[in-house]
Order: C-alpha cells, then sequence, then structure tokens
C-alpha cells in the first residue's frame, strides 16, 4: 500500500513538475511578433537563448539596420564585395538556390523594387509605371557574386541591394529549433509571425494543430486545420501586408518580372518542410510562380508538401496531405482532387 502511495506520489511530482515547465513568451524581431513556446526542465532558459539568436540574425539581416551585414553588401554594391558573418552568407547562398529552382520568382535582389512599393509603411503608393520600368533594371539574382573562401558577398551593379525578408524568418525558425534541441525541449511551438515550427508534439503526445487563415476572413479563422509533428509550416499571402486602392489589392509579394505585386491566382501557399528556410523561400516564390508550376515543383522536391488556395476558393494539395494532416474546416471551399 505505502508503495503505491509513493508511486502515485512520485507520479504526481515528476509529472506535475514538468507540466509546470510549460514556457510562453512574446517579443518582437525579425519585423514581426514572436510567439516562443516550450516544455521542459530548461525552457526558460532555452527561450532565452533563442530570443537573443533572433536579435542577433536580427543585427546581422535587417535591411534596416545600417550596420547589418545586409546593409553593408547593399552600400557597396557595384564598388566592392563585403565580408559577413557565415549566417548572411549561408542565407543569400540558399536564397539565390531558391531563385534558380523557381526560376526567378523568387528573387533576393528584389530591394529596389519593395522599397518603390514601400508596402507596410506610410508612404505606400502606386509607383508611376516609367519608375518601375526602371527599377526593375536592378532586379537580378545573378548579379550577386559569391567569395566562399572570403565569406564575402558583392551586388554587381550600383544601386542594388539585397532583401531577405522572404527567407530569414525560416533560417531563424531552424535556429530556434536548434538552441530548444539544445535545452532537450521536446514539445514547443515556435511562431515568428506565422512561420511555424511545431517541435516534437503536443506535451500530451499528440499532433500540434496548425491552422491556414482563411484569406477573406480575420485572423485566426481558418481554412482547414493542419495536423502535424516535427514540421515547419510557412504560409505567404496577400492578406497580410497590403493597402487597398481603386478597390484593387496591392500586397508585399512583388512579382520581379513585371515589378507589380503578384497576380497569378494563388493567394495562400503553405509549405510543410522539415526545414523552415525551404519553406519560407519556397513560399514566397510558388505564390508568385502560379499554381500549375507551384504544384509541379513542389512535387518534384522530396520531403516537402504544400496547399495552396486560389481566388476561385479552390483548395489544391501535394500528393504528401492526406486526410491524416489536413482537414478542410470552411465549407466555402473546395478540395481540387
Ligand atoms: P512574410 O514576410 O509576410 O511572412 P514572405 O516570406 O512571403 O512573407 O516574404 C515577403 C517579403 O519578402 C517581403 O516583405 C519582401 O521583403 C520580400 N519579397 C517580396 N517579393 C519578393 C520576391 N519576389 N522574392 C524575394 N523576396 C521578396
Ligand atoms: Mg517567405
Amino acid at each position: 500500500m505505502i508503495g503505491i502511495i509513493i508511486a502515485i506520489l512520485f507520479f504526481v511530482f515528476v509529472t506535475g513538475k514538468y507540466e509546470k515547465h510549460e514556457v510562453a513568451n512574446s517579443s518582437y524581431a525579425l519585423g514581426t511578433l514572436i510567439n516562443l513556446r516550450a516544455s521542459g526542465n530548461k525552457a526558460q532558459m532555452a527561450i532565452d537563448k533563442a530570443t537573443e539568436r533572433l536579435n542577433e540574425i536580427d543585427d546581422r539581416m535587417s535591411a534596416f539596420k545600417e550596420s547589418s551585414d545586409i546593409s553593408k553588401v547593399n552600400l557597396s554594391a557595384g564598388t566592392m564585395a563585403e565580408k559577413v558573418n557565415s549566417d548572411t552568407y549561408f542565407v543569400v547562398k540558399k536564397a539565390i538556390e531558391y531563385s534558380e529552382i523557381l526560376e526567378g520568382t523568387f528573387d533576393p535582389t528584389i530591394r529596389p523594387l519593395v522599397t518603390l512599393w514601400s508596402i507596410g509603411t506610410k508612404e505606400e503608393k502606386i509607383p508611376e509605371k516609367s519608375q518601375i520600368e526602371k527599377t526593375l533594371k536592378l532586379v537580378n539574382y545573378n548579379d550577386v557574386i559569391f567569395d566562399e573562401e572570403n565569406n564575402s558577398i558583392m551586388l554587381k551593379n550600383n544601386n542594388q541591394a539585397l532583401d531577405v525578408g522572404g527567407i530569414a524568418k525560416g533560417f531563424a525558425a531552424d535556429e530556434v529549433r536548434d538552441i530548444f534541441y539544445q535545452h532537450n525541449i521536446k514539445s514547443a511551438l515556435i511562431d515568428l509571425g506565422g512561420n511555424i515550427f511545431a517541435l516534437g508534439s503536443k506535451e500530451d503526445g499528440s499532433d500540434w494543430k496548425v491552422g491556414i487563415q482563411s484569406p477573406f476572413k480575420s485572423r485566426g479563422e481558418y481554412v482547414g486545420i493542419l495536423s502535424v509533428k516535427n514540421k515547419s509550416i510557412v504560409t505567404s499571402g496577400n492578406y497580410e501586408r497590403y493597402f487597398m486602392k481603386d478597390r484593387k489589392r496591392f500586397h508585399h509579394i512583388i512579382d520581379p518580372k513585371t515589378g507589380y505585386p503578384s497576380e497569378s491566382k494563388i493567394i495562400s501557399a503553405t509549405i510543410i518542410s522539415d526545414n523552415s528556410i525551404d519553406g519560407d523561400g519556397l513560399s514566397t516564390g510558388v505564390y508568385i510562380i502560379g499554381i500549375d508550376k507551384a504544384m509541379k515543383i513542389i512535387e518534384t522536391i522530396e520531403g516537402i508538401d504544400a496547399i495552396f488556395i486560389t481566388e476561385d476558393k479552390k483548395v489544391y494539395k501535394t500528393s504528401g496531405i492526406d486526410e491524416s494532416i489536413f482537414t478542410l474546416t470552411d465549407s466555402e471551399f473546395f478540395e481540387e482532387l
């Protein structure tokens, strides 16, 4: 009897102790709201380290901070190569890989156009057509020159500029995941402004549930729910940052071929992958490339799946997405088979 009571007390004590160890924290970095939730004895320490790391990545890669690697490369465009931290080198290199896979729809030299449109700032406006055409000439991912030995990067021409805003959050999410692993975290939800990594499973062992935001409804209303363990989920959409003019929506994903916000039928592109850098880089580009090519490209990449929503309310899924992973919850939408 005593033995049983001790066993019960021991169980309550041990499991109770773990339950109390879920730590949650919100902060701001990489231009977005960061929400971190982790369970484990070292959860607090893990979250503190991760927050520090996120700020470090921001300091290196922000195009708005004058001392960042990205700003240094941009200021020296057309003049000289700049040595950068290995994080920055890796991210820019990955960005170019995705530019190639995505036929230039993803292009980290997009910055002059992003600046011209100023979407998400007080100065946002539709630029003159002539200005767009002039600026478009500066955007070309083939003009990023790498020097592996020196860890340096150079932009070929004056006024060219890098913007890794379409991929840096993915890299950052992977870094947070690795820090969490190092602190023996078995269950965590890493949310960098909607760029999500669901680490392990929920504390009770069940899958993490992540909603895909409805492009037409207010925040928190979903088209469907993803059920995952240990996966990155990244969505690019036209409903997060945009302005309206003459009933038209001008959003923040710019088509490097036209210089205007992408007008493909896709209004939401979600990538499910093991690494968030892949999800982030891919989601931005496939959003622009259009539904047929998007489906084909994702199908050819092993271990990566996608869910696309088009403006006619159709939901497209790649072959790895079955009923155990995705449940459509909004009956206004139709699954394309
Ligand atoms: P979010 O940052 O809203 O999560 P994305 O990952 O899709 O969304 O990235 C959008 C950001 O990427 C833009 O704010 C801009 O900085 C940059 N960007 C816009 N168009 C492109 C493009 N065609 N290729 C690469 N980056 C882009
Ligand atoms: Mg992206």
